[in-house]
């Protein structure tokens, strides 16, 4: 396979805080002229067989897929797992650990916000949740639009959600080096998610990337939903300064909220290695299920 193929290997389904079901999200791809998906939802892998089984129905090449919540530098990056064994668990339980936190952490943003003058977010959050182990931010920001406090989620994140905010929540994720190592030692790719979100100093960002190449690290997103044009010539350097096989993924969460839809960004540029390649053997395709 080249780098001319259209992958989506980055979205998200009602099993997170998506809001269509794999099974729609399956057949959107294929709309769009997706060739090889992946479903990765926020530290759950709960979707995966339900996602593998509608890919083929429809045709589709697929690799499995989780997006990992990790604390590095005091930030929050996430690690994104691609062509794991599904049934491992060593990675279950690490998912397990990194998202059990996720339930106190909401309760104490529902009580920051009514000390804000929103009162009941937890509750209402709750009815935009499909998975109950999976309450996250983005939850929160549905309730908010719904409500009529903020016009979209973008204006929630910015006013309530994100640091220094009333209803931002402080939380501790799992380790680079473990989440790189559940995703790994379950034969999987381990990839640094849009990693321009980040808003590192070029030291940090250095060590985020040669301490992830370290733990066996070993592709990061090139072309994502979060990047500009220009974002896209700076980590295709990246990849190939640290010797990163490059990924491509929409980051689709709704067809009412994504800018983004599955399988519309551009073709990762040349001379890199996609990450595809390097999992040839892990791609299942419709004729080997
Ligand atoms: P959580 O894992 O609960 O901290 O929620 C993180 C999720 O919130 C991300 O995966 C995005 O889906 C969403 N998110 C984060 N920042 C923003 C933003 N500025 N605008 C809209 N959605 C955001
Ligand atoms: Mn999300
Ligand atoms: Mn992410
Ligand atoms: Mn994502």
């Amino acid at each position: 396979m080249t780098s001319i193929l259209n992958a989506d290997l980055h979205c998200h389904s009602v099993v997170s805080d998506g809001t269509l079901t794999p099974e729609d999200l399956a057949a959107r791809a294929k709309a769009n002229g997706v060739e090889l998906w992946a479903l990765t939802d926020h530290d759950e892998i709960g979707g995966q067989h339900r996602a593998a089984a509608a890919a083929h129905a429809q045709g589709m090449a697929y690799l499995t897929g989780v997006e990992i919540s990790v604390t590095f530098a005091d930030t929050t990056v996430h690690i994104v797992g691609l062509g794991f064994d599904p049934n491992d668990t060593r990675l279950a339980e690490g998912l397990a650990a990194t998202r059990g936190g996720r339930g106190e952490r909401a309760k104490d943003m529902a009580e920051q916000l009514a000390q804000a003058g929103i009162p009941g977010a937890y509750e209402g959050a709750l009815q935009f949740v499909g998975n109950p182990a999976l309450i996250s931010r983005t939850h929160f920001a549905r309730f908010l639009v719904e409500t009529g406090v903020c016009k979209d989620t973008s204006e929630v994140f910015r006013k309530y959600l994100i640091e220094g905010k009333p209803g931002y929540v402080p939380h501790r994720w799992a380790s680079l080096g473990n989440a790189v190592r559940w995703i790994t030692e379950a034969g999987g790719m381990a990839i640094i998610a849009h990693p321009a979100r980040y808003k590192f100093s070029a030291n940090e960002e250095f060590a985020l990337f040669s301490e992830f190449k370290a733990h066996g690290g070993r592709g990061v997103e090139v072309v994502t939903g979060s990047h500009s044009a220009a974002e896209y010539v700076t980590y295709a350097a990246m990849a190939k300064e640290f010797g990163l096989a490059a990924s491509r993924g929409s980051d689709f969460h709704s067809p009412d909220e994504s800018h983004t839809d599955l399988g519309t960004l551009p073709l990762l540029p040349g001379q890199l290695t996609p990450v595809w390649e390097l999992l040839a053997e892990r791609i299942r395709h419709p004729a080997a299920v």
